[in-house]
């Protein structure tokens, strides 16, 4: 492929060279020539200044008396040469010009040579003869292959998914051995289809097996294989399935394969897009390679449900291996992976952190450990600490810290008092998530955060849990409501967060008594635009007003609880925001020794005295800017 580099380089240096020579002989420069106009001309011979012409066709080439040369050009004029004569000028005729023979040559035909070359270059290009020159090859698929010896991952680097792992082992099997499983006419399956959420390690998984199974790794992306050309998605197919077979045995990989394998007819303006072409020749390919040739492809999505059914079936991707994100105990085995490779202080403790990243994919953890490595070398340490970590967490789950904004005191008090209403009633109200950290630093677009964290990994929610969070949300205007007795704008996401979730405990998990449990408002089917847009009202006008006024009951009973809670604990409402406005970030530990402290009755009664507000502060009545919201992270 070198090769076919250098050779297309040094065609292009070869007309490089042709034009700048071509370009040199017709601007040809030679010394200081005053161009005169014709009459200008006569004039001087008529003056006698004139010494010597020499004509050329219409170009005149002359010399005055002082020496200076000159050029002209004439009309084709019968009395020139007359008056010439007459004007005693020394004449020399000389014939037109005549370029060498090879110039000649090469001008009348160079048009011809380059529109032969570029179809050359278009034909061998078409055929995809010769495997060279990727960066032009249209029809050629795009896959990148690692060989064995290039790609050194294995099981060993693929922690958490354990369950994915095992089912792999088979094709391992195989891929090591084909000849064990054929012996007993079985038949191993040709695709596999990994199925899960982005950065849980499908990919990883993929390299692995061949890692292991030592064959040769095909990787290509759904989206590699469209483009704009009708036709060239097809021929990467058939292109892809040729690499494989020559580089047999391998694994073709193909990464996010519903970009080409979207349900047929799915396309706006239907009939045969290109997409489809691809899709089909994909499917012809499959059945016609047998998994006997150590030809396996697997291939990964996180939208199986927007595949075409013809890729399912039986032959094709007949195995679906899930790949979820990790509970608790995954992560910890994945932090282990990755932080094998960075000097760790004794002090950290993987299990703490895996428990404090729900919902984390692998993916996730990876630059989890990675921001705690380069904060840790920001900070000059030679190992990372558990602070490296906690403070990397904090970044990638609330967003980088703000510090530089500047926020008015009265607008920081207001923060701290909405978000100590979140902190508390997060705290007291049954069944809710834990505090983990509550904090009046701006972080991206929020002004503060109250985070909680499950204790668990949590696969379902009770209604009580999701009322309970509800209160939670609705806390943070609720203290705003009870400290200002006015609102701000600074409960925006707050609100809508709460009114989503309302709005799908009435119509999806059937919560609301008065409505029953029934789905209202199902996804839309729509083949034409893809599958997955919008939802239809499958439901008439009177039951949309019904669902309307559940969702607000439930907002409003939100609303009330918390208002109850904060009503009833207003010495810890203060406290709380007293030890927030001096500490910035406070953990959930902070408010529950706070509260153990007002039971036993041993706290300073000031601090659950209301906060002296200069007397700026309230007539400023905190205005909090527009999109800069606060907001109460659940996660
Ligand atoms: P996907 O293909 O599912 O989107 P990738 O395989 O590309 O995810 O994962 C990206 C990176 O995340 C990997 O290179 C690896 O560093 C890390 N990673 C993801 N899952 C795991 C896992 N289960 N074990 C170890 N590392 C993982
Ligand atoms: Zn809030």
């Amino acid at each position: 492929m070198n090769n076919n580099l250098y050779k297309n380089m040094a065609l292009w240096l070869v007309i490089a060279f042709i034009m700048v020579f071509l370009f040199n002989i017709i601007s040809g420069t030679q010394g200081v020539i005053k161009n005169i106009s014709y009459s200008e001309f006569l004039q001087s011979v008529q003056k006698g200044e004139v010494e010597s012409v020499i004509i050329k066709q219409e170009k005149l080439n002359g010399q005055y008396m002082d020496g200076t040369q000159f050029e002209s050009y004439a009309p084709n004029d019968p009395e020139l040469v007359k008056m010439l004569v007459e004007n005693k000028v020394k004449i020399t005729a000389r014939p037109p010009d005549k370029s060498p023979w090879y110039m000649q040559v090469l001008i009348s035909w160079l048009p011809m040579i380059l529109l032969i070359g570029v179809w050359i270059f278009f034909m061998r290009q078409m055929q995809g003869g010769g495997g060279g020159g990727k960066a032009f090859s249209f029809g050629k698929s795009k896959a990148k292959l690692l060989t064995q010896d290039q790609q050194k991952v294995t099981f060993k680097d693929v922690a958490g998914i354990e369950e994915a792992k095992e089912e792999l082992e088979e094709i391992i099997e195989f891929l090591k051995d084909p000849h064990k499983f054929q012996k007993l006419g079985g038949k191993i399956p040709k695709g596999v289809l990994l199925v899960g959420p982005p950065g849980t390690g499908k990919t990883l998984l993929a390299k692995a097996v061949a890692g292991e199974a030592g064959v040769n790794f095909f990787s290509i992306s759904g989206s590699d294989f469209v483009e704009m050309f009708v036709g060239v998605g097809a021929s990467r197919v058939r292109d892809l399935f040729d690499q494989g077979k020559k580089h047999a045995p391998c694994i073709i990989f193909v990464d996010e394969i519903d970009a080409v394998g979207r349900h047929r007819g799915a396309g706006l303006g239907g009939g045969h897009d290109e997409r489809e072409q691809t899709l089909n020749q994909l499917l012809v390919e499959m059945d016609g390679f047998e998994s006997n040739e150590g030809v396996i492809l697997i291939a990964a999505t996180n939208r199986p449900d927007v595949l075409d059914p013809a890729l399912l079936r039986p032959g094709r991707f007949d195995r679906q291996v899930v790949v979820p994100r990790p509970d608790m105990n995954g992560r910890f085995e994945i932090l282990k992976v990755h932080t094998s490779k960075i000097p760790l202080d004794p002090d950290v403790e993987l299990e703490t952190v895996a428990k404090g990243t729900p919902g984390f994919a692998g993916a996730e953890l990876a630059n989890l450990v990675n921001e705690a490595a380069l904060l840790a070398a920001r900070r000059n340490k030679d190992k990372v600490d558990m602070k490296d970590i906690e403070d990397s967490k904090d970044k990638v789950t609330m967003g980088k810290e703000r510090r530089s904004m500047v926020i008015k005191d009265s607008e920081k008090e207001n923060t701290a008092y909405h978000e100590a209403g979140h902190a508390i009633v997060a705290k007291l109200v049954p069944g809710a998530d834990p505090v983990h950290k509550v904090s009046i630093i701006p972080r991206g677009m929020a002004l503060g955060v109250t985070q909680q964290l499950p204790e668990d990994d949590r696969h379902m929610y009770t209604k009580e849990f999701m009322e309970g969070m509800l209160a939670v949300l609705m806390a943070g205007r609720c203290a705003e409501e009870v400290i200002y007795g006015r609102l701000s704008t600074g409960a925006g996401n707050d609100i809508e967060r709460a009114t989503d979730i309302a709005r799908k405990m009435v119509c999806a998990w059937g919560m609301s008594e008065k409505m029953g449990p029934l789905a209202f408002g199902r996804k839309d089917e729509q083949v034409f635009l893809g599958r997955d847009f919008g939802h239809t009202k499958d439901y008439s006008e009177s039951t949309a007003v019904m669902i309307d006024e559940e969702v607000k009951r439930f907002v409003l009973t939100g609303y009330n609880n918390a208002k109850d809670i904060l009503k009833n604990n207003m010495g810890l409402l203060h406290a709380v925001t007293r030890l927030l406005l001096e500490k910035e970030t406070i953990d959930g530990h902070e408010i529950d020794a706070l509260l153990a402290k007002i039971e036993s009755g041993e706290i300073d009664a000031s601090l659950l005295q209301p906060i002296e507000r200069k007397s700026e502060a309230k007539a400023e009545s905190a205005e909090v800017k527009e999109g800069e919201e606060a907001q109460v992270e659940t996660v």
